[in-house]
């Protein structure tokens, strides 16, 4: 086992451009979220899932967006041909999620793609199928969107990555949807979505979910919700599945702080008067796959019993008696005392190689 890591590490060494806090995707300009590129620029549908293109990921942010027309609280459908009585093949939720066109015809319809937004409701069951279908040219609407924030949350390792400004500025767990079988629709929808408007807290049985934001139809951003016990808030229990599929659809959101004091709080202060953010998620496409941390990422611990391994000296994480914590390397971290220690839920650090590992053995690309 030791052995395989020595020769990830030197992999990582070797081919692995080195990226401070979040692990990164290889070989991301292999992969676009749409089926495929009609020359649109800055657009999500075009762009490479590849976390580190600061520039291409801010351009994409920001650029206006395409949507269908109507009430953010309803959906339309894609024909599969460009008639009124044609089969409908997607779902479309109105205002707030992006399409890509392909297409426009002299006819009057235009061909698009999305991530087709059915419902557990939906009579078109076509959950998260990324599907090309018509629509009429003259519903569609292309808005302007937020020039100061963006993010994206990428499904492939359950981080949600805030930009401000241009810049990447924090990184948070997140928890998208867990389907099964019997719930294929719980499965995020993945796409481009706009924020539409602020929710706030809501509850569903005794689960509360607080801080939410619509950015389609049912779907929310929100913060990681607690179970009600009497007068008791246990966030513990999803909590602690932050940063693996565990959700319904909606997307939850760290509540503890960052050193930057970034959490869902932090996100509904800045947003919720100010609609109109671009929200993208990633596909977890068979054949993307997690780069390796670099060995010399620095890490910390606190030397007097701490549990937890950190990505910084200073984390809301541990009593400020115990700071600043003392510093060791992404390298060391398999060696003793390191082995032992947990992921902050606090300050996000890097998955131990082995978790990584896990990961990319999933999405494994199937053989030709
Ligand atoms: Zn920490």
């Amino acid at each position: 086992m030791l052995k395989r890591y020595f020769t990830l590490f030197l992999v990582a060494v070797l081919f692995v451009p080195i990226v401070s806090r979040a692990e990164t995707t290889v070989a991301a300009a292999d992969f676009i979220p749409g089926s495929r590129t009609v020359g649109l620029e800055d657009n999500y549908w075009e762009t490479p899932m590849d976390i580190t293109q600061t520039e291409r990921i801010w351009a994409m942010l920001t650029a206006p967006i395409t949507v269908v027309d109507g009430h953010q609280k309803e959906q339309t459908v894609l024909r599969k041909e460009p008639r009124a009585d044609a089969e409908a093949v997607a779902d479309v939720t109105y205002d707030s999620q992006g399409v890509h066109v392909l297409e426009t015809l002299d006819n009057g319809w235009s061909l698009v793609e999305v991530y087709s937004s059915s419902f557990h409701d939906s009579k078109i069951k076509a959950w998260n199928q990324l599907t090309q279908g018509y629509i009429k040219t003259s519903a569609l609407k292309v808005k302007k969107v937020n020039q100061k924030y963006g993010m994206v949350i990428d499904k492939l390792d359950q981080r949600l990555y805030i930009f401000v400004d241009g810049e990447l500025y924090d990184v948070l767990s997140v928890s998208t949807g867990l389907p099964n079988e019997r719930q294929p629709y719980n499965e995020t929808r993945s796409g481009e979505y706009l924020i539409v408007s602020p929710v706030g807290d809501f509850v569903s049985d005794n689960v509360v979910g607080e801080y939410a934001l619509r950015f389609n139809d049912g779907d929310f951003i929100h913060q990681v919700p607690y179970i009600a016990r009497g007068d008791n808030k246990a966030y513990e229990p999803l909590e602690k599945v932050l940063g693996e599929r565990a959700s319904h659809g909606c997307i939850r959101v760290q509540r503890k702080r960052t050193p930057k004091g970034t959490n869902m709080r932090w996100i509904w202060d800045k947003l919720r008067r100010n609609m109109g953010t671009r929200i993208i998620i990633w596909e977890d496409l068979q054949g993307r796959s997690l780069g390796m941390p670099d060995a010399q990422t620095p890490l910390f611990y606190n030397t007097q019993g701490g549990k937890d391994y950190h990505a910084a000296e200073k984390c809301y994480g541990v009593r400020d008696k115990y700071l600043p914590l003392t510093p060791f390397t992404y390298g060391e971290l398999e060696n003793a005392p390191y082995s032992a220690l947990n992921a902050c839920q606090y300050c996000v650090p890097p998955r131990r190689l082995a978790d990584i590992e896990v990961i990319n053995q999933a999405h494994r690309a199937p053989r030709m």
